[in-house]
């Protein structure tokens, strides 16, 4: 026997817990200076990949032996906090990815540190309960029958591949399961403006993206509920299988809401799978005056939603929601032998996460929800999301009353808007197309300028300005600086490259 083995072990990956208390304390300071000092930080790096790269030193070989761990904590922070963008930061505007709670990351050190695996209930007895519990209140907070199934997953793409997989299993009128995408062709009814996860399901789970009815949308970018009737008795009259219809509340270019309830009533005469992705919006539901489409979700079979985006949370954290609790464990329970996790007792009714999606081992995300559902508290969330609508429609108004600016769409806390010069008179195909590319470099010399980091959409043509407020840092005072910033960089860059003939 290796004596190095005998009593203690002398593994190079241990840290004593002096040292680890020592590590872990210069840590926290280090950290809780840099929550500090974010919004004197430039929200993106000006440097290209390639100076990124080598400031990494992306060569390096592995190492053979090992460094310092103090050492490597201290490198891997400045590394961060010089080369990042902070979506953290006040004016961090772009995509649907929110300023994260720091109790979160406390939550994730605390997470990782007891490490049960969420996959099993008896490799996580109280983790599994607490994700449980985080699942019912997630429920609870939407308006969402509470004795639904759920789970944690990484993101809005994985909720709803698992919704789209219960679906699946659910509708299809053959075992897919066992026998796999042998049947009758399964169609999925969505909107234009549905996110683009709905094309890797399709791809992934073997329907094939031409299995995607893309719904036109009306005016508000909503779904067009004739066209989607019509779509479906198509698809019945050439002996093809309605499966599910994907309504959006939220939709990421603009923040439009599909008519959910309608919706609902079309999947109930047709027994169609009704599935909602509430990724982004689904929490504004909790507002008093939420619109009553986006009520609707309540009605779904299942719900995506992002703890990650307007829940506030780390990433990642995407949840789950299935009315029939059964239909998870149907699309995606097995008993391999060498499992041990089901008890033989009657008292011995673990939860065993593996059996309800697509992941084996799992890590507990549920932590950082669960913590920051307790510290905050629904009336805490429904303030939030109000001050972040709030702040949305300032911006709409900002830019609605400037000459320069052209306000386009508002929808939860979703603005679009553009740059127009004060000489061009938009309409002409001309002035539409030189106006999406100032805007579409605009964009990029906003990111560069680290003030801002805004995204894009495109809706009727048009290559918009996107501001999305998923953001507890972010002030009105932030919102009223930014039609100087966008119109100070606007009017430099049409003057370099505006053409000679416009
Ligand atoms: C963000 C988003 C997704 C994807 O979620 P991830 O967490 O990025 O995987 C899906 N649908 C909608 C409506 C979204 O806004």
């Amino acid at each position: 026997m290796n004596r190095k083995t005998d009593v203690r072990r002398a593994a190079p990956i241990e840290i004593e817990p002096d040292e680890f208390r020592r590590l872990g304390h210069q840590l926290v300071d280090t950290i809780a200076e840099f929550m500090g000092t974010l919004s004197e930080r430039a929200v993106m790096p000006s440097q290209t990949p390639n100076q990124i790269r080598s400031a990494l030193g992306i060569q390096n070989p592995l190492p053979e032996h090992g460094t310092d761990a103090g050492a490597l904590l201290d490198e891997a922070a400045r590394l961060l906090f010089d080369y990042s963008t902070f979506n953290g930061h006040p004016r961090f505007l772009a995509y649907i990815t929110s300023s994260a709670a720091p109790l979160g990351a406390l939550g994730d050190l605390l997470a990782a540190s007891v490490n049960p695996n969420v996959g099993g209930g008896p490799l996580a007895p109280m983790a599994t309960e607490i994700e449980a519990q985080t699942i019912r209140w997630i429920a609870e907070l939407l308006g969402y029958p509470t004795d639904c199934g759920g789970l944690l997953v990484s993101g809005g793409n994985m909720a709803n591949f698992t919704a789209f997989l219960a679906a699946r299993r659910a509708k299809a009128p053959w075992d897919v399961r066992t026998t796999g995408m042998n049947g009758p062709h399964l169609c999925v009814y969505t909107s234009a403006e549905t996110h683009t996860w709905i094309q890797k399901a399709a791809d992934l789970f073997g329907l094939g993206t031409d299995s995607i009815r893309w719904l036109p949308t009306d005016a508000d970018l909503r779904m067009d509920l004739s066209a989607l009737r019509q779509a479906i008795a198509d698809d019945r009259a050439h002996g093809r299988v309605p499966m599910m219809v994907v309504g959006t509340a939220g939709s990421t270019p603009t923040g439009a809401i599909d008519p959910l309830p309608e919706i609902a009533a079309i999947c109930r005469e047709n027994d169609l799978w009704f599935h909602v992705d509430g990724a982004y919006g689904a929490p504004a539901v909790i507002l008093p005056d939420a619109p009553a489409d986006l009520k609707g979700l309540s009605l779904a079979d299942s719900v995506a939603i992002d703890p990650h985006k307007w829940l506030y949370t780390p990433l990642e954290a995407g949840c789950v929601l299935v009315r029939d609790a059964k239909a998870l464990v149907d699309a995606f329970s097995y008993h391999p032998v060498y499992y041990h996790l089901d008890g033989t007792g009657s008292d011995l009714n673990h939860i065993n996460y593996y059996e309800y999606g697509p992941q084996n081992s799992r890590g507990f995300r549920a932590l950082k929800v669960w913590l920051t559902l307790r510290q905050v508290g629904r009336a805490g969330y429904a303030q939030m999301i109000a001050d972040d609508i709030q702040l949305a429609e300032a911006l709409y108004r900002l830019a609605d009353t400037h000459p320069e600016l052209e306000a386009v769409t508002l929808g939860l806390s979703v603005t679009t808007f553009r740059f127009v010069p004060a000489d061009l008179t938009p309409g002409s195909e001309k002035v539409e197309s030189y106006l999406n590319d100032l805007n579409n470099a605009l964009l990029t010399r906003l990111g560069a300028g680290g003030e801002v980091s805004l995204s894009n959409a495109v809706v009727a043509g048009k290559y918009l300005l996107r501001s999305c407020v998923v953001n507890f840092r972010t002030s009105l005072a932030d919102m009223q600086a930014l039609p100087e910033i966008i119109t100070r960089e606007g009017r430099a860059l049409d003057a370099e490259i505006r053409p000679d003939d416009l």
